[in-house]
């Protein structure tokens, strides 16, 4: 079973839930993984997602984690561009990772969408 992580910051969530009620079949196939807030918003739109800590709080690290130590085949991330965010270290970070182990990083819908029609 494919195993993804979705995150999304503050003003990017409106966005990841169109898109997880868009594609909701083919998520639900998946495993899926999410940041503490993003998670809680997937599930009351009735998506079955594995909560870790809020972003700000270490979420997005537990992500490099997973996606360091092959358990993540894909991560979606909406980033907003246009805000400021604490943890950006963390954003960072995990972008860097995805990169260092070949996964694949989608940061908008239109990449998510084309990664899913590629995948499942
Ligand atoms: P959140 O974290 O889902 O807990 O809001 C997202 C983020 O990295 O900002």
């Amino acid at each position: 079973m494919l195993r993804i992580a979705m995150i999304a910051h503050d003003g990017k969530k409106a966005e990841m839930v169109a898109f997880a009620l868009q594609n909701k079949e083919k998520l639900n196939q998946c495993t899926l993984f999410g940041t503490g807030t993003t998670s809680s918003h997937i599930s009351k739109a009735g998506i079955k997602i594995k909560p870790l800590l809020s972003g700000p709080m270490g979420g997005d690290a537990q992500i490099a984690t997973l996606t360091a130590t092959e358990a993540l085949d894909m991560v979606i991330f909406f980033r907003d561009p246009l805000d400021k965010h604490p943890h950006e270290p963390d954003v960072q970070m995990l972008m860097r990772i995805c990169d260092v182990h070949n996964v694949p990083l989608a940061t908008n819908p239109a990449a998510a969408a084309l990664f899913l029609k590629g995948i499942i």
